[in-house]
């Protein structure tokens, strides 16, 4: 699975809708403290479904609307797609991918109102979203995807913790997402 467009809007401080372009070869994203850069990271991890409004920096999920500034006024809900291309014999029981192995992956919250997730433009649930994410052995807790603080966080973790990360690694925890699936039916 490779990303070619992050398009956020109302996310933390990108209140204006804004794209963002991923070609191929390494991307860097420079800026001065404060700017958004981690917040870009995290919008990514967002729309892959992270349910921890503490590692989106927040104190619930509604934190990561944008919250109104002095001379703006806050926004109702924020958006998050990303738009990725699935390399040829990744399956996804959950939607369907075009014949140009494109698959855009939404995610909306409202205040008051939670999230809604949209795949290729269809509703599709949170689970659904995690599985797709989980098969391409990718997902917001992917060690790919390295924080701010990270480092020092897998130094202090617990066994437990760190069995977690190798398994997210080893691209073994779709395998959980059905087993518990399974065992609820
Ligand atoms: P550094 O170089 O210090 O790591 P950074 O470029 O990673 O900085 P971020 O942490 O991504 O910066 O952005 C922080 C900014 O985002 C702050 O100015 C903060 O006020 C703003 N911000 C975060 N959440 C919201 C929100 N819900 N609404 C508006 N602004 C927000
Ligand atoms: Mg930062």
């Amino acid at each position: 699975m490779q990303i070619k467009r992050l398009k956020l809007s109302g996310f933390k401080s990108f209140v204006d809708p804004t794209e963002l372009r991923i070609e191929p070869g390494l991307t860097g994203i420079v800026g001065p403290n404060g700017c958004g850069k981690s917040n870009l990271l995290e919008a990514i991890r967002w729309v892959m479904g992270e349910s921890s409004a503490k590692s989106m920096r927040g104190a619930g999920m509604e934190d990561v609307i944008f919250a109104g500034t002095s001379t703006r006024p806050q926004r109702d809900f924020a958006e998050v797609s990303l738009l990725t291309v699935q390399e040829q014999g990744e399956l996804f029981n959950a939607v369907e991918v075009g014949a140009d192995g494109e698959l855009e992956v939404t995610r909306r919250i409202e205040r008051g109102a939670g999230s809604a997730y949209r795949a290729n433009g269809r509703d599709v649930r949170a689970k659904d979203v995690s599985l797709i994410f989980a098969d391409a052995a990718t997902g917001p807790h992917s060690p790919a995807l390295v924080s701010q603080g990270r480092i020092a966080a897998v130094i202090a973790a617990r066994p437990q913790e760190r069995r977690a990360m190798l398994e997210e690694a080893a691209g073994i925890s779709g395998l959980h997402v059905r087993r518990k699936d399974a065992e609820q039916k």
